[in-house]
């Protein structure tokens, strides 16, 4: 098959193994498709068909066999270079989408811990004799020919990352590789892949992701919580206080266990409700213990149960194949006791709060500590080996080091326009906000003042300005 690499500046899915492919354009309408079906179908396959030429050069068109190599290379620079529209290049050769080459692979439908969810036509295609595959980096890094079997080793070594779709599709080539005509139908009899909800999330072998719905900050309406294991199993922030979200995340332990499988703890990466909600609930169905840093601990006091404190650098291993050594770092800056958890052989880390996939952090005094978070972005930085990020809010991130580089980056341009604004003469932080977040809208400014005020706190500590009776002066 051949697959390609996200580009690891690409905000979905970045760094993460895939397929060729894109959105539909407007221009989808009215290119001309032979064989297709209905007028969905028949829009979908040019779509496909116009992404899989400008991404990976391959033309699927009926009469493409008289037209020269050249040619087919000049055509696709032109659509690269928008300086012809798809359905230009194929009339001027007489050309038509082959529809009857698109074989129909499933339709997957995002989880909801998405910022942008897709309803993704998925096609299965032999590539046209005389054409060949190539990637023109870019969007993508990479793309090449493999084995399925050789991709779900590398992806079982936990050398890659993959979404739920792309690891189901290659699974099944590799499943079915003797048997070319029963693909197609292997690949659709998931029902995940006709549109059900994907439940199975598993981005890296061992570490599912089950996103539930919790009381959390907007753009957010869902954490994370993860189950990380193999015979042996850990589930870190079973966040939902909701009922019916906290049976679906039953019913999916179950399926884990009837795997026979064996839930040790449950680790709790800080205080907040959207993290804690449902650890009651699982820590007594399930009989066990529940884990996490003093401080979370005594935060959470009155309504959790906590047997036993994590300390920092704490080693927990888990069992089984490929086997988990998550390493629990202190890393406060969101809340005083918050954990992460650094998988060493990976390089992956489960990131709680300290870096989503969606909306910001919020950084709110005295809990939160702007400086303590800068310290806990570097920590993560200075990790021996550095590959993806499991955060508690939106999707997987292939791309650790470049995320946690943006994430600093971020926040010192706006630390930079704060400590400019009290330069200028603004003094009291509903001044400096005005001042600093031009670029925010105005519903954000009681969050953006919070997180100002962290940031004033660090610059005092610093030396940077000073407090008096009037508000804030630079030094
Ligand atoms: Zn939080």
């Amino acid at each position: 098959m051949f697959w390609v690499k996200r580009s690891t500046k690409l905000a979905f899915m970045g760094g993460f193994h895939a397929f060729p492919g894109g959105q539909l354009d407007k221009e989808d309408t009215n290119v001309p498709v032979a064989h297709a079906g209905d007028s969905d179908a028949t829009l979908m396959r040019a779509c496909a068909a116009r992404e899989f030429f400008e991404e990976a050069g391959v033309l699927f068109a009926l009469g493409v066999e008289r037209v020269e190599r050249e040619r087919i290379i000049a055509k696709r620079h032109a659509l690269e270079a928008k300086e012809k529209s798809f359905k230009q290049i194929l009339e001027e050769d007489d050309l038509q989408v082959d529809g009857s080459a698109l074989i129909d692979a499933g339709r997957w439908v995002t989880p909801p811990f998405a910022p942008r969810r897709f309803d993704t036509w998925f096609f299965l295609a032999w590539l046209p004799k005389g054409q060949e595959a190539s990637v023109e980096t870019g969007e993508l890094e990479s793309g090449e020919w493999i084995r399925p079997a050789d991709a779900v080793a590398l992806w079982q070594r936990g050398e890659i990352i993959m979404a739920p779709p792309t690891l189901h599709i290659i699974r099944t080539l590799a499943a079915n590789s003797a048997r070319g005509d029963q693909m197609a139908s292997a690949l659709v009899a998931a029902p995940e892949a006709r549109r059900g909800s994907v439940r199975r999330i598993e981005f890296r072998p061992g570490i599912f992701l089950f996103p539930v719905k919790t009381p959390t900050l907007p753009p957010a309406t869902h954490t994370n919580c993860y189950i990380v294991g193999g015979k042996e199993l850990i589930i870190i922030d079973p966040a939902s206080p909701y009922e019916d979200e906290q049976r679906e995340l039953d019913q999916f332990i179950d399926e884990l266990i009837a795997e026979g499988r064996r839930v040790r703890e449950i680790f709790l990466t800080h205080h907040h409700p959207d993290h804690t909600g449902g650890t009651v609930h699982l820590s007594k169905r399930l009989g066990v213990p529940v884990a996490a840093h003093r401080l979370t601990a005594q935060r959470v006091q009155h309504s959790v149960e906590v047997s036993r404190f994590v300390e920092d650098d704490e080693l927990i291993e888990l069992e089984g194949n490929p086997g988990w050594r998550l390493r629990a770092l202190l890393t406060p800056g969101h809340t005083r006791g918050h954990l992460c958890f650094y998988e060493e052989n990976t390089g992956a880390i489960l990131t709680g709060d300290l870096v989503v996939g969606i909306g910001t952090v919020v950084i709110d005094p005295p809990e939160g500590n702007m400086r303590q978070y800068f310290d806990s972005l570097a920590r993560l930085l200075s990790l021996p080996k550095l590959s993806s990020l499991f955060p508690a809010h939106g999707p997987a991130i292939g791309s650790a080091r470049e995320k946690l580089e943006e994430y600093v980056t971020h926040r010192t341009l706006r630390e930079n326009k704060i400590f400019a604004a009290v330069k200028a003469g603004a003094a009291l932080p509903h001044e400096i906000v005005e001042a600093a977040y031009t670029d925010v809208h105005p519903s954000m400014y009681g969050l953006a003042e919070r997180s100002t005020i962290a940031h004033l706190e660090k610059l005092e500590e610093e030396g940077r300005v000073r407090r008096d009776s009037s508000g804030y002066r630079a030094n």
